[in-house]
């Protein structure tokens, strides 16, 4: 059973090492213990609905408690405080695109507005209600989530688009095929939400980022449906496709979605490479990247995040082991690990580990051998779990990420973890607490630039209010810095109600009022997912 106010499933579970605990109290100090609150006593805070009844929609408490929040720091915080503040009025599990242009019909009348629901795994807030008088409808699309149809020719698959990650690649692997989209929420995240949000999976390299797999579909819009084609190519003016990606339950319920799929890859390695510092190995990525070496992934790590991902692992004497080595190697403390990946047939997989290990040889890489690439790959959806055992330890962790052209990824990846942990550091001060723990990684890179993914940990207060405003300084801290470096506000988690303030610092006024035009269009009565994305 998925967990109510974390992570995944209940039976799962990330254990911290007695090390990596040391570690932690040793870097930022001891979080609070307070305890979390009780699904029951949370159960009882749900108000009475607002909704008219409906055959399609559920008004239970456990439903509507089940879909109020999604992943991010301060959803956390509001799950697990027993402070939600908003709840949706009701549920809707719409099993076709008759029963979701219904539902549009009843949000009109009821004058309701309406959130599509994927898996709920946004990290920016996009599928919180707002409080306001419109009474709010959540319409999950998990009961759309079908293969319906496989062209094997063309190489294309339609899907329902409620399908989640392992749901949609165990229907593909059954016929020899992969999507090849990994996000880290790869297990609850959704086909409609990768495509409204943007996602980018873990091996984008190779596979490409939801943009370029996303073929074509059906979305139920305010202003009747709206059909996209699937073609492989068209001048014929600007593409819609364009328009719904990223589009945030703005401007209509996507149902099915065609997707671009691929055999699948015959040989995959993930392997492990040192460098003597950061700025050695982001040398050898860039070269990667603009070369065009046939690779499926590169992650590299900074110094901090290098030992503290070894730390974590738990693998004490291997890591003990490779320390000691390293260390007589000449690469000291701010050595830093890629990962890269190779996916395909194994002439070309070898044709990229050749290429990729000449380049890092170069740049004094020392390559690992598959190891390092094995612990990642075994861990690679595992390791937010992790998330729910440093709760319980009192730590808070979030993440953010950007992406800027490669003559400002150094300098910008420093001023943003300079600026969260001063943020951390400052509330530290003045509210008698700890530090926090800051570490990037360049986690998808491109011929042009990279994105830089940071992290920041630190101890929760006992007062989840105090914990919510360590975390409100330093991610509109880290936000205002990346703005100014003209950096984007989302490499891949999109904007939600998060990022929407920032929003019009990359589109432009212009920009942000064609945006608001095809909500009006799309959206004529304002049914959609209203606040998020772009404020009215
Ligand atoms: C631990 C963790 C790791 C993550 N790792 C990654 C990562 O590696 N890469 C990445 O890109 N993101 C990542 N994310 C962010 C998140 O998983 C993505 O934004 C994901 O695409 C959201 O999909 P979802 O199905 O959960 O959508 P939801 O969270 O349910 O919804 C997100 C938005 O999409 C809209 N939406 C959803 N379905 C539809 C639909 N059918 N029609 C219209 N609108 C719809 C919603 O209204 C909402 O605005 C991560 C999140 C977590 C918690």
């Amino acid at each position: 059973m998925r967990r109510w106010n974390g992570w995944g499933d209940e039976q799962t579970n990330y254990p911290l090492p007695d090390s990596a605990e040391d570690y932690l109290i040793e870097l930022v100090g001891r979080g609070s213990l307070a305890p979390d609150a009780v699904f029951e006593q949370v159960l009882a805070t749900v108000p009475a609905s607002r909704l008219p009844s409906h055959p399609l929609i559920s008004t239970d408490a456990p439903d509507r408690l089940l879909h109020a929040r999604g992943q991010s720091l301060p959803d956390w915080i509001a799950l697990r405080s027993g402070r939600i503040g908003a709840f949706p009025d009701g549920v809707a599990y719409p099993g076709s695109d008759e029963d979701v242009l219904q539902l549009l019909g009843y949000a009109h009348q009821a004058m309701a507005c309406l959130i599509p629901y994927g898996g709920g795994t946004s990290v920016v807030g996009h599928i919180n209600p707002l409080n306001g008088d419109r009474p709010v409808l959540t319409v999950d699309l998990s009961h759309l989530n079908k293969l319906t149809n496989l062209d094997e020719t063309s190489c294309l698959a339609t899907f329902g688009a409620g399908v989640r990650g392992p749901d949609l690649e165990n229907q593909l692997q059954a016929n020899g095929y992969t999507l090849g989209h990994f996000p880290q929420s790869f297990e609850l995240s959704t086909l409609g939400g990768w495509i409204a949000t943007r996602s980018c999976g873990q091996q984008s390299y190779y596979y490409g980022r939801i943009e370029d797999l996303f073929a074509g579909g059906h979305i139920e819009t305010g202003a009747g449906p709206l059909d996209l084609p699937c073609l492989p190519a068209s001048a014929a003016g600007p593409d819609l496709r364009q328009l719904i990606l990223g589009s945030e339950g703005r401007l209509g319920i996507i149902t099915r979605a065609v997707v671009r799929i691929r055999k699948l890859p015959a040989f995959e390695q993930f392997f492990g490479v040192f460098f003597s510092d950061w700025e050695s190995g982001a040398d050898a990525v860039r070269e990667i990247a603009q070369s065009r070496v046939p690779i499926s992934m590169a992650r590299l790590s900074d110094a901090q995040e290098t030992e503290t991902t070894l730390v974590l692992s738990g693998k004490e004497r291997l890591v003990s082991f490779a320390n000691r080595s390293l260390a007589l190697l000449g690469y000291n403390k701010q050595r830093c690990l890629l990962v890269l990946g190779v996916t395909g047939d194994a002439r070309r997989a070898a044709q990229g580990r050749r290429l990729t290990l000449s380049i890092t040889r170069r740049h004094n890489g020392l390559y690992t051998g598959a190891i390092i690439g094995n612990l990642w790959r075994k861990s690679r959806f595992l390791s937010p779990y992790l998330r729910n055992t440093l709760w319980v330890h009192g730590y808070a962790i979030d993440t953010l990420e950007t992406a800027l052209p490669w003559c400002s990824v150094l300098s910008a990846a420093k001023a943003i973890k300079s600026v969260l942990q001063n943020a951390l550091d400052q509330s530290t001060a003045t509210k008698g607490l700890s530090g926090g723990l800051v570490f990037s990684h360049l986690s998808h890179v491109y011929r042009d630039g990279a994105s830089i993914y940071t992290t920041f940990l630190f101890p929760r207060s006992a007062d989840p209010a105090e914990t919510l405003e360590r975390w409100q300084a330093a991610k509109s801290a880290a936000s205002q810095v990346i703005v100014g470096l003209h950096g984007t506000i989302s490499h891949q988690h999109g904007v939600g109600s998060d990022h929407a303030p920032y929003l019009a610092a990359e589109k432009g006024l212009v920009g942000v009022q064609a945006l608001a035009a095809a909500c009006h269009t799309l959206d004529p009565n304002g049914l959609l997912n209203p606040g998020k994305l772009i404020t009215p």
